[in-house]
């Protein structure tokens, strides 16, 4: 392991460089859009650009042996038909490295090709690609994993409100990153200043009786919303008042629990099969374990981070403060949601 405060800090400016250029794309959406002729190519173009900056940072600052698992490779951004595309990913690049050229981009964006084995960091540039499009919520989220566990977060989220009571689903101007250590608790900072003293963020178990709320994902496709009806329905039933569900996109969903925001994130399995990918929850469950949060997969073991780039061992995801997410796996128990 390298030293876990040099290594933080690198994440940190990583994260928070990327985050910038993600909301640069974000406000030239249509220029990117007329560019490449495709309407998912902005998405790309922040996915790359935020890969290739946070490539950089942890090479220059851990050294080039530093081992990287991120969601994109350059292969197809080198073919020659391409071209525009790479010229979009190296304007976006350029606002934060300006000396860059495409070269050095699509090399920084292949440090993210190490193997997921033993200890190594992962990345998912642009988690919550839809929320992105959108301008909704979205996540840029790296961790480092070691003995098949995340031991350091980083989450930028540059939409989402800094003050708690302000709405999701607005936009909003400044953003938050969330910078751990696993055992040191959870600081959360302004997106792209984040060298400014963070505050802890902590929240409380939910008190018996307390209506719960819980998130889950925008996509039906990413979670089942007739067992998140069921489980609510049987909450209910047992004696625990319910809301309405939260539906927002990405690992801030993570962060909204962490922070007190809603009581409980639910992803449940839409089809048998599906392996939840490692980057989708590294950053984000330790984030919201560090702030007092529990976060199992659906029979309430905890998430393996030692099988690769799936969680090959789990099936969906709860995070919740303790005595909801006791609650919310007896429910799963007793549905037989586990078994389906
Ligand atoms: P979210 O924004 O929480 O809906 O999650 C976005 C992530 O869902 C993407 O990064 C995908 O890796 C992942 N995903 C894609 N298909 C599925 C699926 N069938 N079940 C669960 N997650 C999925
Ligand atoms: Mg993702």
């Amino acid at each position: 392991m390298h030293d876990p405060n040099a290594a933080l800090e690198a994440a940190i400016a990583g994260v928070s460089q990327a985050a910038a250029v993600c909301r640069h794309v974000q406000r030239s959406l249509d220029e990117v859009r007329s560019i490449t002729k495709d309407d998912r190519s902005p998405v790309t173009v922040a996915d790359f650009a935020a890969q290739a900056i946070i490539g950089r940072t942890l090479r220059d600052r851990l050294g080039p042996g530093v081992r990287l698992v991120g969601e994109e490779d350059a292969h197809a951004l080198r073919q020659d038909d391409h071209a525009p595309h790479r010229r979009a990913v190296l304007d976006a690049v350029t606002r934060v490295w300006p000396e860059a050229g495409e070269d050095d981009v699509l090399d920084a964006i292949d440090v993210g090709n190490a193997e997921a084995s033993g200890s190594f960091w992962t990345l998912d540039p642009v988690d919550g690609t839809k929320g992105f499009l959108r301008n909704q919520q979205y996540a840029i989220a790296l961790a480092f994993i070691e003995d098949g566990r995340p031991v350091i977060g980083v989450m930028g989220c540059p939409n989402l409100p800094i003050s708690f009571e302000a709405p999701l689903d607005v936009p909003d101007s400044t953003g938050c990153l969330y910078a751990c250590i696993a055992g040191r608790g959870v600081t959360q900072h302004a997106c792209e200043r984040p060298q400014i003293p963070g505050t802890p963020v902590r929240r409380d178990d939910k008190a018996p009786g307390e209506p719960v709320s819980v998130c889950a994902s925008v996509e039906k496709a990413h979670s089942n919303v007739s067992d998140t009806d069921r489980i609510l329905d049987y909450l209910a039933a047992h004696g625990q008042p319910t809301r309405e569900p939260t539906r927002l996109d990405s690992q801030a969903k993570y962060a909204v629990v962490a922070r007190g925001q809603a009581d409980a994130y639910l992803r449940l399995p839409t089809r048998k099969g599906y392996v939840e990918r490692i980057w989708d929850h590294a950053a984000g469950s330790l984030i919201a374990t560090e702030a007092g949060c529990v976060v199992s997969d659906i029979t309430g073991q905890p998430l393996d981070f030692s099988q690769g780039m799936g969680l090959e061992r789990n099936r969906g995801v709860i995070c919740a403060p303790p005595s909801v997410h006791a609650k919310v796996i007896d429910a799963i128990r007793d549905l037989g949601i586990a078994a389906g």
